[in-house]
Formats: structure tokens, C-alpha cells, sequence
């Protein structure tokens, strides 16, 4: 197994207390000692600051799943990334295609939520992905193009460095059906060379392109193995410390 540098990301989305936050974290770094790379944990809001608590002195980093573009503001049930830091949170999701979906956010509300994302210090992930009619209408290419020139409209070389986009197609997400290996591996080139071609060669090496949907302790050997893909993020596998674990360890050897 390659030994490159590895980004693990649990979403929890809406799932686990404050208190469940707290043990999982104390359980999971002790099945994670002695692993290098970087593992985000993005929790419900009322879990960030326990879980945030149980981390410190650990190697997991917690954030959110979703943030406001505003300060502050009469937006009954929203959240500003200024309360979120706070709370001890250090990045939060973005666009996840179940805010995109679910709740009907556009590439253009992604935007500036990760404009104000960077201007409060919280390191953002964002998350773009085709659907599966547009995958079979092989418009792929075409919506990750979209999704990109709109989410990071404005986003200069400096600010996008060492960014971190995750890619997950929608058909993906939750289903059981993960993207092949070699499907990821194009999308991500895809996303690579769009980076190249609108900041540097330099900033596109330096992307940080995540897969999601469906990564499992099975699969994501094969899928860190592409060349293009530096993480995963991973929902439902990530809410048992023994699938995380394995997750992470996989790059160890440790499974
Ligand atoms: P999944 O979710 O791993 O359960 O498919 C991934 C995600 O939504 O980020």
C-alpha cells in the first residue's frame, strides 16, 4: 500500500448526542494511535463542543456539517460560522448533496458560505457531485464544471491551496453502491485539471480531493490507491468506531 498522506473525514450527519459524541471520540483515538493522518470528524452542532473537549490532546479534528453565510441575522434555525467557532469547531462541510437536495442550496449560496467559511478561519470542505440521471445522460463533466465555477466563483490561488473539495456523486450517497475505483479516479482527474486550468499547476497539486458514497473498510483501499484521490468522506461507516477505525487503519496495515 502506497504510504501517501490521507485525509479521513466522518460526517455524522443527524446522528449522535453530545454525550455519545464525547465516548466515540475517546474510543476511536485509542484505535487510532499511532496513525499520521489527518481525521476530521464533522458532528451535529450540540456535539461539537463535547466532542471537541474529548479530542483535545488527540489527532481528531472536529467541525460541522453545514454553516449561514451570514454573521448573524433573523434566520430562524441557522447557524453562524462565528458560533461554530466557538463551540471549538476548526472546518465545516459545505454543499453536501443532501443540503443541496434535501434543502435546495445552490451552488451560489455554497459560494459565499465558503467565502465567509475562510474570513472566520473555519477550513472548509466542499462538496460537489452528479447525480445518476446526469450521469446517465453523461452530463458529468459538464455538472462538475458547473459546480466548480460557481462554488468557488471569486475563491483567489492563495485561498484555494490546499483546499479541500470532496466528490460525491449523489447516485452514491447512502445507497450501498460505491463508485468504482477507476470512475472516482476521473471525476477527480476532471476536478484536477479544472483547478489547473483556472488557478495553477502548483494549487492543483496541492487540492485536496476527497471521494464519498458508500466507503467502506472493503473498499477504500482500491480507492485511495488512485493517484487523484488524497481522502474519503465517509457517512454511515463512520458512525461505528469499528468501521472508522478499520477505515483508517487500512493505510496502517492495521486491518
Ligand atoms: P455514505 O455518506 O458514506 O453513507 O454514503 C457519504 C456522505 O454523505 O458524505
Amino acid at each position: 500500500m502506497a504510504a501517501k498522506n490521507v485525509v479521513f473525514v466522518g460526517n455524522w450527519k443527524m446522528y449522535k448526542t453530545g454525550d455519545e459524541a464525547k465516548s466515540f471520540v475517546r474510543e476511536l483515538a485509542e484505535k487510532i494511535e499511532g496513525n499520521t493522518n489527518k481525521v476530521y470528524l464533522a458532528v451535529p452542532y450540540t456535539a461539537i463542543r463535547p466532542a471537541a473537549d474529548a479530542a483535545e490532546g488527540t489527532p481528531i479534528v472536529i467541525g460541522a456539517q453545514n454553516m449561514n453565510d451570514a454573521s448573524e441575522g433573523a434566520f430562524t434555525g441557522e447557524i453562524a460560522g462565528r458560533m461554530l467557532k466557538e463551540a471549538n469547531a476548526q472546518f465545516v462541510i459545505l454543499g453536501h448533496s443532501e443540503r443541496r437536495h434535501i434543502f435546495y442550496e445552490t451552488s451560489d449560496f455554497v459560494n459565499r458560505k465558503l467565502k465567509k467559511a475562510l474570513q472566520e478561519g473555519l477550513e472548509p470542505i466542499v462538496c460537489i457531485g452528479e447525480t445518476l440521471q446526469e450521469r446517465d445522460e453523461k452530463r458529468t463533466e459538464k455538472v462538475l464544471e458547473e459546480q466548480l465555477t460557481q462554488s468557488f466563483a471569486g475563491i483567489s490561488a492563495a485561498q484555494m491551496e490546499g483546499l479541500m473539495i470532496a466528490y460525491e456523486p449523489v447516485w452514491a450517497i447512502g445507497t450501498g453502491r460505491t463508485a468504482s475505483p477507476k470512475e472516482a479516479e476521473e471525476a477527480h482527474e476532471f476536478c484536477r485539471s479544472f483547478i489547473k486550468k483556472n488557478w495553477s499547476d502548483k494549487v492543483a497539486k496541492k487540492s485536496v480531493i476527497l471521494y464519498g458514497g458508500s466507503v467502506k473498510p472493503d473498499n477504500v483501499g482500491a480507492l485511495l490507491e488512485q493517484p487523484n484521490i488524497n481522502g474519503v468522506l465517509v457517512g454511515g461507516a463512520s458512525l461505528s468506531v469499528e468501521s472508522f477505525s478499520k477505515i483508517i487503519n487500512y493505510q496502517s496495515g492495521n486491518v
